[in-house]
């Protein structure tokens, strides 16, 4: 779990102080800890569950289908946003079901037209953010120079 990207917490979005690691029975599972300051200076912790290490039950029933699910503790150890790794899941199930013969075309027609309206939904929405962004972070650094000074 390294970088520091997504050490923000996707239960609460506060920033993760720690990580838990905790085993119970053999299973794994994950909790992010805080430590919240309150205004007259004491501390306490919270913790947010982030689940289990693998959905065992969940993605041997969905194996049948080519598709596994993973928990938000993947996003921190994938280190990679949660949606972008499951999505990267589902293009490999989809090129294994196309190499094998496995899709009907009824189905590759409807995956192909829903796919293209994201893409370029995904673009415009890419560009309006940059923009967004580079905006944010222009003001932050006018910011910085001018509190310098
Ligand atoms: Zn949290």
């Amino acid at each position: 779990m390294s970088g520091t990207a997504y050490r923000v917490c996707p239960r609460c979005g506060r920033p993760i102080d720690w990580i838990e690691r905790r085993v119970v029975n053999g299973h794994v599972y994950y909790y992010a800890w805080h430590v919240i300051t309150n205004e007259n200076g004491q501390k306490r912790r919270k913790k947010c569950y982030l689940g289990p290490e693998k959905y065992d039950y969940a993605n041997r029933v969905l194996a049948t289908a080519g598709i596994q699910v993973k928990s938000l503790a993947h996003q921190l150890i994938d280190d990679k946003p949660l949606i972008a790794s499951q999505l990267e899941d589902l293009v490999k199930a989809v090129e294994e079901k196309m190499a094998k013969t496995e899709m009907s075309a009824y189905t590759a027609q409807y995956l192909a037209d829903r796919l293209q309206g994201l893409v370029d939904k995904l673009r415009q929405y890419a560009e309006e953010r940059a923009k967004e962004e580079a905006r944010v972070k222009g003001k932050l650094e006018a910011h910085k120079a001018t509190s310098t000074q």
